[in-house]
């Protein structure tokens, strides 16, 4: 079974105590303290693996927990360090802190995260001694490591990103430019999780192609299968629009390819924004109606600035053309996506003042404060993130000041610089 979505609870471990403790010897009547330190409670890690392919594992178990330091004990004697916990990760995990949404750790850029570090061990007696307090009785108690919720959310590592309705052909599209053996069958839905495959595009060039589950109306909304298998695109480069040329099934390529580019942009407008190519498949298919029709459709395409392929993923035409054309364009792309984190301790984040509100030429700007931070951390091209940026105002208060102020629904607000219209 394929899992890319899981929720975990992460406990590192408990500082040990520091001892009260003394140094005792024969004839020696009250010798100084000795009381050792406790030791730091172990870290709960995250470790990028890249023989890990989904996040399967944690459906059974959801409970992580680091080791506890040790007490520390007499003549010195620090206590053990509490032993750090590893949990391995496919590599292209996001990391969420679950309260917030916020993005904690991509695990494609970097090998380990701490998800949770371990509590300071105490300090025994022995730290205590002062030359006007020779025999402390005390010894600080060891502090507890943090705990926390996390959401781990798989984004596969794919340059290309297939999308279009569902029985289109972009599985066989991937079975055929690739060694990616995905399900193919004659009625929607058969891809059930993504599917990823290497493809070679000759002179030593090569990219990675992702099949995903056919996206259906309203997935941008979240309402379908769709939306959830959307973020395995959010790091493409480039897009393949696969429309079914043929219209076989009662369906137009042209009403098809606009509800798709309506849900990309609905559910993200960066991603939306990425180059496109439209690949027209079934082409063995068509008939002279159906042939006026995809003409039209190519012109327009054309006029929006898109290449046009002319395909048939089942007889292995026009797919090496497709190819060559997307190994061409992917060099002058920036590359894969890397989510950069916005977390920030709950602790800090209260620190920051709340922003100033104003109003101008119909338009609230919201201003300064902690709202700076925020903005300069949330990654606009992720669908969570924006969620995030928008619980976040809301909690913090927000809307409830704009509101009081007499926002309407519609009007624009600008939080330092990011603009969106108020929704209720
Ligand atoms: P997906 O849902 O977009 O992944 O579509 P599939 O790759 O599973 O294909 C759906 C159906 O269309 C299957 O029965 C395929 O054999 C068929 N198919 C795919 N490409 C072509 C093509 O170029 N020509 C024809 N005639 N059938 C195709
Ligand atoms: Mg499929």
């Amino acid at each position: 079974m394929f899992v890319d979505k899981a929720t975990i609870e992460v406990k590192a471990g408990h500082g040990g105590n520091g001892a009260v403790a003394f140094h005792r010897e024969k004839y020696i009547a009250a010798g100084g303290p000795d009381g050792g330190d406790g030791g730091d409670g172990g870290d709960v890690v995250l470790e990028a693996d890249a023989n890990m392919s989904t996040l399967m594992d944690f459906r059974y178990r959801r409970k992580y927990a680091a080791g506890n330091g040790a007490d520390g004990a007499g003549k010195r004697c620090a206590g053990k360090r509490g032993e750090d916990l590893v949990i391995r990760v496919p590599v292209g995990t996001v990391v969420r802190d679950s309260q917030t949404g916020a993005v904690m750790a991509d695990m494609s850029a970097c090998g380990r995260f701490v998800a949770a570090r371990g509590g300071s061990g105490g300090w025994g007696n022995a730290h205590f001694a002062t030359p006007t307090r020779q025999a402390p009785r005390f010894a600080k108690a060891g502090l507890p490591g943090v705990q926390r919720e996390i959401v781990l959310e798989l984004k596969l590592l794919a340059d290309v990103g297939l999308v279009g309705f569902p029985n289109v052909g972009k599985s066989t599209l991937l079975s055929v430019v690739s060694r990616a053996r995905p399900k193919i069958a004659d009625y929607h839905f058969t891809t059930l999780f993504p599917n990823l495959g290497v493809v070679y595009a000759g002179e030593g060039r090569s990219f990675v192609m992702a099949d995903i589950p056919g996206i259906i109306e309203g997935a941008g909304e979240g309402a379908g299968l769709g939306h959830d298998f959307l973020r395995h695109i959010d790091r493409c480069r480039l897009i393949i629009h696969v429309v079914d040329a043929s219209g076989r099934e009662g369906r137009d390529p042209e009403e098809d390819f606009d509800i798709i580019n309506r849900e990309l942009r609905e559910y993200s407008p960066l991603l939306a924004s990425r180059p496109m190519v439209v690949a027209a498949n079934k082409c063995d298919l068509l008939d002279e109606e159906g042939e006026a029709r995809l003409a039209r459709f190519e012109n327009r395409v054309r006029d929006m600035g898109m290449e046009f392929y002319r395909i048939s993923a089942a007889a292995h035409k026009g797919t090496e053309e497709l190819v060559r054309a997307v190994a061409r364009r992917l060099p002058e792309l920036p590359p894969i996506a890397v989510f950069e984190p916005e977390f920030v301790e709950p602790e800090a984040e209260k620190e920051l003042p709340d922003p100033e509100i104003s109003r101008e030429d119909g338009v609230w700007y919201v201003d300064g404060g902690w709202t700076e931070r925020l903005v300069r951390n949330v990654n606009f091209g992720d669908y969570e993130s924006r969620m995030y940026f928008d619980r976040t105002l809301r909690d913090r208060g927000v809307f409830a000041r704009l509101e009081a102020l007499g926002v309407a629904e519609g009007d624009t607000v600008s939080v330092c610089g990011i603009e969106f219209e108020y929704r209720k």
